[in-house]
């Protein structure tokens, strides 16, 4: 199973990416994790993406086409993935699409998760919420004003992606709003037919 998942921030990308790590015994190579790791760890990507990740800007499409390739290269995605929070601009998609044709892999869908924007910047308040009720720090682009931009990132470089992949055919588009089992029981659904 090769899946993309698409949606704005505080969609729900990365919880149903986890449910569906389980079902199908795949990878979620989430873009947003892998650079907070390099980050974290202060490599040569983490030290360029640091401030535009804080800002809530979008990395460069060179920095997280070439950290895509790479993992997508590994022996536990040989049997699928999913991409979480990547693609994210129409050149990724257009580079995520040579890639995967380079190396003979098919995309089976991209899911959206459809959800109001009203719902999202509270999304993001309890997870920096939550968070910190466990001790650890939030992440530093969750709060209300870092938001916005991220809000904004989405509506003008990603939302483009779903006229991309609906016109390829691959647009599977998914009720966010409803509760987190109802979300992954739609997605499992949807997926079953493919
Ligand atoms: P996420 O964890 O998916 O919300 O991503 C957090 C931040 O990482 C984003 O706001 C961007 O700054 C950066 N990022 C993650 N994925 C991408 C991507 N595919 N392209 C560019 N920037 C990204």
């Amino acid at each position: 199973m090769r899946l993309i998942l698409l949606g704005p921030p505080g969609a729900g990308k990365g919880t149903q990416a986890q449910r569906l790590v389980e079902k199908y015994s795949i990878p979620q190579l989430s873009t947003g994790d892998m650079l907070r790791s390099a980050v974290a760890a202060k490599t040569a990507v983490g030290l360029k993406a640091k401030a535009v990740m804080d800002a809530g800007e979008l990395v460069s499409d060179a920095i997280v086409n070439a950290i895509v390739s790479d993992r997508i290269d590994e022996p536990d995605c040989t049997r699928g993935f999913i991409l979480d929070g990547y693609p994210r601009t129409l050149a990724q998609a257009d580079a995520v699409g040579e890639m995967l044709a380079d190396k003979s892999i098919a995309l089976d869908a991209v899911v959206e998760l459809v959800v109001d924007d009203k719902a999202l910047v509270g999304r993001i308040i309890k997870r920096a919420e939550e968070a910190m009720a466990a001790g650890q720090a939030p992440r530093k682009d969750d709060n209300a004003e870092v938001f916005d931009e991220r809000l904004r990132e989405y509506y003008k470089k990603t939302a483009p992606l779903i006229g991309y992949y609906y016109a390829k055919g691959l647009l599977r588009g998914v009720d966010g709003m409803a509760s987190i089992d109802a979300v992954t029981k739609e997605i499992n659904s949807v997926l079953a037919d493919i």
